[in-house]
């Protein structure tokens, strides 16, 4: 029924996942392995429609939908706005449907356009900034601009989509630490979007980054590290009304607030655990 491997954000662990492109169509990112063995393709509208069949005899009324892979926007806008009422029109007590956006995708559309999909149907997006830092994001080959980041970003707000970014701690390595962690609380403020998430670097084997790590080019941060980075990085962000998660298998502390209002008491947390003696860093290193 899918392609696979098949991903999602973890707050769409209840959604339907419906698979209306493969891949990713950048697929370069050197810490990214999840479509690595997969060629990037868009579905043909017939398949689109047979997939959402078989879907329906599994699945009679899912409140949420997720449209996958990683980049459903790079669809014509009439197209996808006509694939959104096909969708609400099958699946007519769904409440919410959403998908990763591409910050290119974002970019690429007229507000016109974003605002014509929002109408249609398509609610929440959620964009992988990874880092606002122009070198790291060159290092990591991500292929967007902080300035391109941050332009993708408002106008993914100013259409009215409720939007999600996340930034992956660690991903400046200790050469970069601080660069990444003032650049991207500069680029999150700048956008100011509705959910923050704040995730860990864990470094698959299958990944580009792996042999830069084999090879001394990338210097994974220390526990100890990855707090002062995430202190630092808060301290900086100036957000309105923007709800923080930082509660991913992957974070060594887990966080949930409303930033900037709990702010100062997320901040003040990190720093109990930095400087206790009792911390132990939990997660999943792979390396
Ligand atoms: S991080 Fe996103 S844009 Fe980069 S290769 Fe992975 S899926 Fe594609």
């Amino acid at each position: 029924m899918y392609s696979m491997p098949l991903f999602r954000p973890p707050s769409e662990a209840r959604s339907l996942i419906i698979q209306i492109t493969e891949g990713c169509s950048h697929n370069k990112c050197r810490f990214c392995y999840m479509y690595k063995h997969k060629q990037f393709r868009l579905k043909s509208w017939q398949e689109i429609t047979e997939h959402i069949a078989a879907l329906k005899s599994y699945y009679h009324e899912p409140e949420r939908i997720f449209l996958a892979d990683g980049n459903v926007l790079c669809l014509k806008t009439e197209e996808l706005i006509k694939l959104l009422e096909y969708i609400k029109r099958e699946f007519p007590y769904a409440q919410r449907i959403s998908s990763y956006s591409g910050p290119l995708d974002l970019i690429r559309k007229t507000d016109e356009e974003l605002k014509l999909i929002r109408e249609a149907g398509l609610e929440l997006l959620y964009m992988g900034v990874e880092s606002g830092s122009d070198r790291v994001l060159t290092i990591m080959q991500k292929g967007v601009s902080q300035k391109q980041m941050i332009e993708a970003g408002q106008k993914a707000m100013k259409a009215g989509f409720k939007f999600s970014c996340m930034i992956i701690s660690g991903l400046g390595g200790t050469e970069h630490m601080k660069e990444h962690a003032l650049d991207s609380a500069k680029v999150i403020s700048a956008i100011n979007p509705n959910y923050f998430s704040l995730l860990r670097l864990v470094v698959e084997e299958d990944s580009d980054l792996a042999e830069d790590i084999r090879q001394g080019k990338f210097h994974l941060l220390t526990p100890l590290q990855i707090l002062d980075e995430n202190i630092m990085m808060l301290e900086n962000m100036e957000l309105d009304n923007c709800i923080f998660r930082a509660n991913h298998v992957s974070n060594y502390v887990n966080q949930a607030g409303v930033l900037n209002k709990d702010k100062d008491a997320l901040i003040e947390r990190l720093k109990k655990f930095r400087n206790s003696s009792n911390f132990i860093p939990m997660g999943n290193d792979r390396l």
